[in-house]
């Protein structure tokens, strides 16, 4: 290859806009604290984990197999039902969410979708695409579905299955929608076809830990659960995981004799970088490792709270969540901190990397400005 010192150039240039961007966000939920580099040997190699996780194909340089234990790590972390459940590793969360529509479409083609005003994006797009009516709930002032809504909603509808999307940390607020409230509703209504999907992008990852418990799971009524793999667990690479049931996943199979096997999952070449790199975080971080994470990350978010609290600003958090809410701050904070705003507040979110002294260095922040300008005040308490 002819070697051209100008690229190396925009390379250099490139790494190092991209290293400090990383050092200073306190907005997004990624976590940026994994050393992945005993992996870069496979980088390598064309891995392709095309096909279902579950059956053997053609193509042998893959990761189905640790695929399969990512899968069989989550599907334990949310009390799957041993003997029937399925999954895959995803390009992200988004994707795991359109698993989940999919298969509740396919199982109940003449379903209505209800999701909350807090839902994220990828499900308003993802149900265009799957073509499915739906109806948007109202969501309460801490960002959890409002379940008296729901209900009414559901009542004029009652004659049609049910498809709920419920949201395990909503992306501004980080508000947990109540899958047991949902599904007594249900009951109540009598509605028998329903299919609950649970988005739990960020916050599912961790939810096994939170305390007291908020309901998400599969014992507690979920179908199907999604998350991302690069948010919590940390990658390179966006990934996510679906987990649902296998007896729901056999619905859409169909077999490929091309790959020798079951085309079950939404794109044909997958990804098989990601599922290396998720198997390696939780063999590292076992169970205990990711609890100890998350209760690091609530600690931390839990002292960044009483800090603005401490110099008048209204923080709030809502039970369990790493997500810190607070009034929209001033342009040159937004922009140094790279702040998500939207409405009226924005949010610090205290992933696993994120550390005390970096809090104390936003605050400071903070207090320099507030001497200049004022924040906004159309700020809804909590
Ligand atoms: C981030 C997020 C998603 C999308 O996940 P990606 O991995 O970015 O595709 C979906 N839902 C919620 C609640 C999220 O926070």
């Amino acid at each position: 290859m002819k070697y051209n010192p100008a690229t190396e150039n925009r390379l250099q240039e490139l790494l190092i806009k991209v290293k400090e961007a990383r050092d200073s966000f306190l907005g997004y939920p990624v976590s940026k604290d994994f050393d992945y580099s005993e992996l870069y040997d496979f980088l390598q190699y064309p891995i392709n984990n095309l096909g279902d996780p579950f059956e053997n194909s053609t193509y042998k340089v893959q990761t189905h197999e640790l695929e399969r234990e990512v899968v069989d790590f989550f599907a334990k972390l949310f009390r799957a039902n041993p003997k029937d459940y399925w999954g895959y590793v995803t390009n992200g969360g988004s994707e795991s969410n359109l698993y989940g529509l999919y298969i509740a479409r396919e199982m109940y083609p003449k379903a209505m979708v209800y999701y909350s005003e807090s839902t994220h994006y990828s499900v308003k797009k993802n149900i265009h695409l799957l073509n499915i009516p739906s109806i948007v709930i109202r969501s309460q002032e801490n960002g959890e579905i409002d379940y008296t809504d729901l209900e009414e909603t559901l009542k004029f509808n009652r004659h049609k299955p049910a498809i709920i999307l419920t949201t395990y940390g909503t992306t501004m607020k980080e508000a947990k929608d109540d899958v047991s409230k949902v599904k007594n509703i249900l009951k109540r209504l009598a509605i028998q076809d329903h299919y609950i999907h649970c988005d739990g992008a960020l916050a599912g990852s961790f939810g096994a830990f939170v305390e007291p418990k908020i309901p998400f799971d599969f014992i507690d009524g979920a179908d199907s659960i999604a998350i991302s793999g690069h948010k919590f667990i940390g990658s390179p690479i966006p990934a996510g995981v679906i987990i649902t049931k296998r007896s729901l996943r056999d619905r859409v199979s169909k077999g490929i004799s091309y790959i020798g096997s079951l085309d079950t999952t939404i794109t044909g070449s997958r990804n098989g970088h990601s599922p290396l790199f998720l198997w390696y975080a939780i063999q590292k971080m076992g169970i205990d490792g990711l609890k100890a994470r998350y209760l690091s990350s609530l600690e931390v978010a839990q002292y960044c709270k009483q800090e603005l609290l401490k110099i008048g600003i209204n923080a709030w958090t809502n039970p369990g969540a790493i997500t810190v809410v607070l009034p929209k701050m001033p342009e040159s904070i937004k922009n140094k901190w790279q702040l998500a705003t939207e409405d009226s507040v924005t949010h610090i979110i205290c992933m696993p990397n994120v550390t005390k002294k970096q809090i104390d260095e936003f605050i400071e922040d903070v207090v320099a400005v507030l001497e200049t300008e004022p924040i906004q005040e159309e700020f809804s308490y909590y």
